[in-house]
């Protein structure tokens, strides 16, 4: 057969310990035999991102937004063990907050469902994505343990010295405080990041606050989504007979219990922390779930929601075996292969992605799978495998297919 061919490549940025081992294990089984595959390579492993200076990660950034799809494997980011660990000259930087940052993304997150692997909320037929805006609120807060006795004041001071003050509180006695913020600019992009996926992907978008009780802060929030929708996306989501639903926030958590799923959950900074972290739990693994920021220009970078699995690969290195799932990995190839296949017109590529989606559910469904799985399926007599052999398992299928 011949293999199928590519017109833009797809940026590869290259990471990490164990996740860098199925890396390469997927290209060459089950990428490599089928696809003439084009791509800008980086090395983004914490050795190459030291020798150059963390260049190679500001680089892989510009690559994404000038071809527009990338695919990334898990890296490392450093601490203090890391840095005597690669003998490092600086603790870079989060290489995604680095990515994040250029391309000014919303990362959105799904469950992948398997047969087998049920999510405890029973009725979840489909997938609930999880949008997160990922700047400001509690995640760049200022913080005071006031001592005693005093009055505490919030006050912006405009760029000609014009003040506007609130009294927070009279204190009597010992308290806490905290000063948050956001900016339009970034709730705007974040609104346009979400309705875009929803047309993208053909799903309804939830988004929800405490408007009621912020009058103010989360209000914001709430008109700008609004703001943009109707300017910008309602006619479109009309064409397309989909919705745009507000609520409040603890509405919204009750109505998700009780649905069917497959709607995307646009989530403030913490919310999206905590509910992701729920919908994920219910649905098993973090290695059963696909990740992909999306910049508000249509800029795609897809990626595995887990690290780069550093137990698994220090048992590698000792010769040991291991099961490491690498469903998260393969379908961040699948996710940008079709993606890059929608965006350049190449029918064979999008099918492609979806026939090797299929092969790895199906090779679960029929009851090989990693250890992380074998632990919480339901099925029964399930033969689990090394991250090898898995990999090797899916190329079967794939080939049955
Ligand atoms: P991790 O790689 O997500 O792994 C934590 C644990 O979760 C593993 O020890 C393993 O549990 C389980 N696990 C995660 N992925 C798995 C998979 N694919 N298959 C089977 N089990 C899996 O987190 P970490 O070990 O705390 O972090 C390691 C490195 O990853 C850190 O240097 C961190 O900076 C980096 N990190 C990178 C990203 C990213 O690039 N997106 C995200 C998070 C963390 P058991 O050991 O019990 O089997
Ligand atoms: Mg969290």
């Amino acid at each position: 057969m011949a293999k199928i061919q590519m017109k833009t490549p797809l940026v590869e940025m290259d990471g990490d310990e164990m996740t860098r081992i199925l890396w390469k294990m997927i290209k060459d089984e089950l990428l490599l035999p089928y696809i003439d595959l084009k791509t800008e390579y980086y090395d983004l492993g914490l050795k190459h991102r030291n020798e150059t200076d963390d260049q190679v990660t500001v680089d892989s950034a510009e690559a994404t937004k000038k071809y527009g799809v990338a695919v990334k494997c898990a890296t490392i980011t450093p601490n203090m063990a890391r840095m005597t660990e690669y003998d490092l000259k600086e603790m870079w930087k989060s290489p995604n907050g680095t990515i994040r940052a250029a391309l000014d993304g919303t990362v959105f997150r799904a469950p992948i469902q398997v047969k087998g692997i049920d999510p405890c909320v029973k009725n979840w037929e489909k997938p609930i994505t999880l949008a997160r805006h990922a700047y400001g609120d509690v995640y760049k807060n200022v913080e005071i343990k006031t001592p005693g006795k005093g009055r505490a004041e919030l006050v912006f001071t405009a760029e000609d010295g014009t003040e506007i003050r609130e009294v927070i509180h009279e204190f009597d006695g010992p308290g806490i405080i905290q000063g948050i913020h956001n900016t339009d600019k970034s709730i705007t992009s974040f609104a346009r990041a979400c309705f875009s996926y929803a047309l993208d992907t053909k799903q309804d978008l939830w988004f929800a606050t405490k408007d009621t009780i912020s009058k103010k802060y989360d209000h914001n929030f709430k008109d700008i989504f609004q703001e943009v929708y109707d300017n910008e996306y309602r006619e479109k989501f009309e064409a397309s007979g989909l919705e745009y639903f507000y609520t409040l926030i603890d509405d919204a958590v009750a109505r998700v219990m009780k649905t069917k799923g497959g709607f995307i959950w646009a989530c403030k900074n913490y919310d999206g922390d905590v509910m992701s972290d729920m919908v994920s739990s219910a649905c098993g693994s973090l290695a059963m779930m696909t990740s992909v920021l999306v910049s508000p220009d249509g800029v795609y970078e897809y990626e595995a929601a887990h690290g780069t699995v550093q137990r698994h690969y220090y048992k590698h290195l000792k010769g040991e075996e291991t099961s490491t799932n690498s469903v998260a990995t393969i379908f961040a190839w699948t996710g940008a292969l079709r993606k890059r296949g929608e965006l350049d017109g190449i029918a064979e590529l999008v099918a492609f992605a979806d026939k090797l989606e299929r092969a790895t559910l199906k090779t679960i469904e029929d009851g090989k799978m990693t250890k992380d799985l074998a632990l919480i399926t339901e099925l029964e007599n399930v033969t689990v495998l090394n991250s090898q052999n898995f990999i090797k398992a899916i190329r079967e299928t794939l080939e049955t297919l």
